[in-house]
């Protein structure tokens, strides 16, 4: 078996990165950072969100699994004491592989021969550079549905859905549905500006395009990254036709995440 760890580089998930090693040596796993089959994230949901982007061109061959060494993570949901059983899950057992949808983004500029393309475990944003009100085309399945006006729109997966997407009123989805959600930052909603006010759920193959109105730059980010665009022409945002997968030796089902993650952590549900 070839893995991969990668740690968040705090002291407390180093020493717990290193332990591991010295463990999978003894069971004679490889470690091979390149072309691994197996991708172990020592931190948080961050660290996992980082794991994944690193080997987002090699998603159909590896699998993630994510160690929490801070609080109870939705990616990283073992524990710093039980990665002995994890290293023997691992070894012992054909281990079961979920997969969850990823949100595919498409910038295409006004001046450029290219496009680029942005794979998203979580959400995507778009905003303007300097926080002034963003004016945007929203098309979805190449029908106009609204000028939007307002601080931004954040595009989430499924699972990403208990993210940032949750913090804007977005409903939570559970991810066995292919289905990206468009949630408003901040619409600016009066006689004279009007927009859906509302999260959207959008099926696989429901693309939505979204084209600026007279901005120079746009910021996006893609979990954890920002990047800002000049003269672009339009975003578009779909299921991705990828997604990540994860080596699950237990059940942990999504709504008991939900549960001890935003409820409680003492009770079962
Ligand atoms: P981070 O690692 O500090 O993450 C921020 C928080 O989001 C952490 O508590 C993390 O556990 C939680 N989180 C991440 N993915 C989650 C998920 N799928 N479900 C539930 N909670 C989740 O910061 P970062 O490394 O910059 O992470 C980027 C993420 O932060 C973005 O993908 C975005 O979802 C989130 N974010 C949230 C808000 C908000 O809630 N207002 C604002 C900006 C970004």
């Amino acid at each position: 078996m070839r893995y991969a760890i990668l740690s968040k580089g705090d002291a407390k998930s180093e020493a717990l990165k290193h332990k591991m090693q010295t463990h999978m040596k003894d069971f004679k796993m490889i470690e091979d950072v390149e072309n691994p089959e197996i991708v172990i994230s020592v931190g948080g949901d961050g660290t996992l969100l980082q794991a994944f982007h690193q080997y987002s061109h090699m998603l159909a061959q590896c699998a993630f699994v994510g160690i929490h060494t801070g609080h109870l993570g939705f990616y990283a949901d073992w524990l710093p004491h039980e990665v002995e059983k994890l290293i023997i899950e691992i070894n012992n057992s054909e281990f079961q592989v979920i997969e969850y949808p990823l949100l595919e983004m498409i910038v295409r500029y006004n001046d450029k021969g290219y496009e680029t393309r942005y794979l998203a475990l979580n959400e995507a944003t778009m905003k303007t550079e300097n926080g002034t009100t963003l004016v945007v085309d929203l098309d979805i399945r190449g029908q106009h549905f609204e000028r939007f006006r307002g601080d931004g729109l954040c595009i989430s997966t499924p699972s990403g859905s208990t993210a940032y997407n949750k913090a804007l009123g977005g409903a939570l989805i559970h991810p066995s549905l292919e289905a990206i959600q468009i949630a408003e930052i901040a619409s600016i909603n009066n006689r004279v500006f009007r927009t859906v006010g509302s999260p959207l759920v959008l099926p696989k193959h429901h693309t939505c395009h979204v084209k600026p109105v007279n901005h120079d730059v746009i910021l996006t980010t893609v979990d954890h990254v920002s990047v800002k665009h000049k003269n672009v022409n339009t975003i578009q945002y779909r299921v991705a036709n990828e997604k990540i997968r994860f080596a699950r030796f237990r059940p942990f089902p999504f709504w008991k995440r939900v549960h001890d993650s935003f409820i409680s952590s003492g009770e079962t549900l």
